[in-house]
């Protein structure tokens, strides 16, 4: 059989990839912080009616990651994004900057990041690594309108048009520790199959979405992905 040699390549990743860092997801937080749903703090309606509340949660979550390292699943997708000569990129679900900060540059968050802080009075995003409860100015306005640039349950995700695009480009599309749940991610596969691009999950288990992947292989994301990726970058 033919198989068209791989030059574009599109990566999406979930909490999988940052679960051996130590950065717990949402589910698995037995779903509760406390004595709340924790997919009832991250939504607009929870916001709306509670201010304090959300921001409190996400203040806990962006210190968190700041005391977080990178693993070797980030740093071999980063050699990747390095080494790679053709196109490449990252779409991932996490909120943390742990792909960042292992080097990975041709990334994008489609759900936010935790160290910003998004202003809805002006629309300007900043840089943010301090707690957001005190409602602190805006740095570009002045505004105490500043809330988490994460993507809440209900919201759209970012930049769609630019997944989309490179989803139409790419011949690889590469699945890493996500649950295959959460749309339109999860959809992801099917439109990158349906355009003839080649479909690999990398995750802990099998995931909902397994059987749309030409092929999936299982374990921890410290080993399955540095395992692919050095086998890619040595073919
Ligand atoms: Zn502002």
């Amino acid at each position: 059989m033919y198989v068209k040699p791989i030059r574009n390549i599109v990566i999406l990743t979930g909490a999988g990839v940052s679960a051996e860092s130590g950065i717990d997801t949402f589910r698995s937080e037995g779903g509760l912080w406390e004595q709340h749903r924790v997919e009832d703090v991250a939504t607009p309606e929870a916001f709306a009616r509670d201010p304090d509340l959300v921001l409190r949660f996400y203040d806990m979550r962006r210190e968190a990651i700041q005391t977080k390292q990178p693993n070797a699943a980030h740093e071999a997708l980063a050699r990747l994004d390095r080494e790679w000569p053709g196109g490449l990129l990252i779409v991932t679900q996490n909120v943390d900057d742990l792909h960042e900060r292992a080097g990975s540059s041709r990334i994008l968050h489609m759900h936010g990041e935790h160290l910003l802080a998004w202003c809805t009075a002006c629309d300007m995003r900043s840089p943010w690594t301090a707690t957001l409860i005190e409602r602190p100015p805006c740095p570009a306005c002045g505004e105490s309108a500043l809330r988490p640039d994460v993507v809440w349950f209900g919201e759209m995700p970012y930049r769609m048009d630019e997944i989309t695009a490179a989803l139409r480009g790419c011949d690889l599309f590469v699945s890493i520790g996500t649950s295959g749940a959460v749309y339109p991610a999860a959809g992801f596969v099917r439109q990158a199959r349906d355009l003839g691009a080649r479909t690999l999950e990398l995750n802990l288990e099998p995931s909902k979405g397994s059987a749309w992947f030409n092929e999936s292989r299982f374990g921890p994301a410290t080993k399955v992905v540095t395992g692919w990726v050095e086998e890619l970058l040595n073919r």
